[in-house]
């Protein structure tokens, strides 16, 4: 602990600059799994990417502590040892307890426990003015309940103590065909309301193929001799991607009358999605004109991670082409909202995780209770991923009628991805009252709202992100060697190589 209150005490001195000068300052901590494209100045910035140790496991209380960098692979390879596990791990490796605590974090466990910050037991803070302290439900807190979700706003977290639960060797998976977006919402509540059940999340292919897959986690010791199902792997090089192996079991088992089960180990199941991140790094055999087969995918598997495609996204900065949204809604108002986006947009697959909101209300997606009373309604809510190429290149029309279709269902957002509500819109969805008082009391007024650390700037109606600087555009001015050198390196497939060889060689991509 005291190399951890070392390093604590000198972010902290740097913050308490950073507030006699009244200078703003972003969160770097060295990776990011939003898709928001940033940037960071050593100048404006406080580096939390020191902070990667879990200090301690305490198998008698259940619970770890644990640094703010500390990614999900590297939580759960130390709390397994101990057949522990976080009752909510994100579903991609590199996703970090500061990111997911300050950035939304869920996965198909959080229809039980929540959001990831519902994990955490306390939370130790470094406030805007340089002041550390801890935030608990009897120690602050309206800053431990408030400040999940706010996306570093209110202050830099530290050092996290999480709960955990008992963990098993393999995850028992169940894949539940489903033939329309209703089927698959019941099959989703039948299985939630189970109390056998540890995850539930599903895909639709389309609007008549999809399927929910349940898992439950097991030991081998569970089932007799020789009726264990069989086992599966989702990370080998030859292994096929999560999404595509669950489309073939729809057709692959579609004869039999149980639904179909196999195994898997527990680690292979949490970061079941990093390899192809989902399915969006499909997307990138599309955009070099690859073929997209299981022999390519053997080949350019060493650039399939989602770290790696991460630093390419961002190295590259060519996500403007795609639109990458999760989107939150009671599941009472879910299914119209499915059914709109079929109708409109036709944009497949489509991820479906239904999540318990927290009872307080936060930035996290969530519905607020009719009184003033700062909760939430409860109900359950379902999330939809929706990753998908932009329909007609409209990038901004297509995310502006997300939103406003979301907003009518009384849905919400996750805050990684990009945002095109104007500041009036967004504060008519979010408690500007409730935030900017948080804000107020722990004196983090200086720090960029969230509002500015989410918006996608649009400049005389086009947006300023992911869009290729125009080769004749330099030509045709007073251009120097250096604006035609990187003109050139920005054109199809030159901006993507360069992305690659810059994830290659671990160099800096977000400063
Ligand atoms: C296709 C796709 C699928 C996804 N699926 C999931 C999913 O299933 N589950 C899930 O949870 N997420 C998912 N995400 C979202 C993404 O992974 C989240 O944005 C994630 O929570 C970010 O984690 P990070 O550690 O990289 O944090 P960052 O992206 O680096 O940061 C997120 C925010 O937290 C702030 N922050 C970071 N560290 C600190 C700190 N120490 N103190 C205060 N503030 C801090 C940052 O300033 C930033 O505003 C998905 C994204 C994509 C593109």
């Amino acid at each position: 602990m005291d190399v951890h209150h070392a390093t604590v005490a000198t972010l902290a001195r740097r913050v308490a600059c950073f507030h006699a000068q009244k200078t703003p300052f972003r969160i770097y901590h060295g990776s990011t799994n939003s898709t928001r494209s940033t940037t960071f100045s050593d100048d404006t910035s406080i580096d939390t990417s020191g902070l990667k140790n879990v200090i301690s496991v305490d198998t008698q209380a259940q619970t770890c502590l644990v640094e703010s960098n500390v990614p999900m692979d590297m939580l759960v390879a130390a709390t397994l040892p101990f057949r522990l596990l976080p009752p909510v791990v994100p579903e991609f490796p590199g996703i970090t307890v500061g990111g997911a605590f300050a950035g939304t974090g869920g996965e198909s466990s959080s229809f039980r426990y929540g959001f990831f910050d519902q994990c955490v037991n306390w939370v130790e803070v470094i406030l805007a003015s340089g002041e550390i302290v801890t935030a608990s439900p009897v120690e602050n807190e309206d800053l431990y309940y408030g400040a999940a979700a706010t996306f570093g706003t209110i202050g830099v977290t530290t050092l996290f103590e999480l709960r955990l639960i008992p963990a098993h060797d393999f995850v028992e998976l169940t894949y539940h065909p489903c033939h329309a977006f209703s089927e698959a919402q019941q099959t989703i509540a039948k299985l939630t309301a189970s109390a056998d059940v540890d995850f539930v999340d599903g895909i639709m292919f389309s609007e008549t193929e999809g399927l929910v897959v349940s898992g439950c986690l097991v030991n081998l010791n569970h089932y007799g001799q020789g009726q264990a199902p069989p086992t599966v792997s989702f990370s080998r090089r030859w292994d096929q991607w999560f999404y595509l192996h669950a489309q073939d079991r729809i057709t692959t088992h579609a004869h039999l009358e149980v639904p179909y089960r196999e195994l898997t180990p527990v680690t292979e199941y949490l970061f079941r999605y990093d390899r192809g991140a989902f399915w969006t790094g499909a997307f990138v055999f599309k955009w070099f004109g690859i073929p997209f087969n299981r022999v390519t995918r053997y080949v350019l598997d060493w650039l399939m991670s989602t770290r790696i495609l991460y630093h390419g996204l961002h190295a590259s900065k060519l996500g403007g082409g795609y639109i990458i949204q999760d989107l939150c809604l009671p599941q009472e108002t879910a299914g119209e909202f499915l059914n709109w986006m079929n109708r409109e947009y036709a944009l497949y697959p489509l991820w479906l995780c239904p999540i318990k909101q927290n009872e307080r209300i936060s930035m996290n997606p969530h519905t607020p209770a009719t009184n003033d009373s700062g909760k939430t309604s409860g109900e359950p809510l379902l999330n939809i991923g929706v990753w998908a190429p932009c329909p007609s290149g409209n990038r901004i029309g297509c995310n502006r009628r997300l939103e406003a279709k979301l907003k009518s269902l009384r849905g919400m957002k996750w805050l990684y991805a990009d945002t095109f509500y104007t500041e009036e819109e967004f504060w008519c969805i979010y408690d500007r009252k409730w935030y900017s008082g948080l804000r107020k009391k722990y004196g983090a007024e200086n720090l960029p709202d969230v509002y500015e650390k989410v918006r996608t700037i649009i400049e005389d109606g086009r947006q300023n992100l992911g869009i290729l600087p125009s080769i004749t555009g330099v030509f045709s001015g007073d251009s120097c060697l250096h604006d035609v050198w990187k003109a050139v390196w920005s054109v199809w497939p030159l901006v993507g190589i360069k992305a690659i060889f810059s994830a290659i060689r671990g160099v800096e991509y977000l400063k």
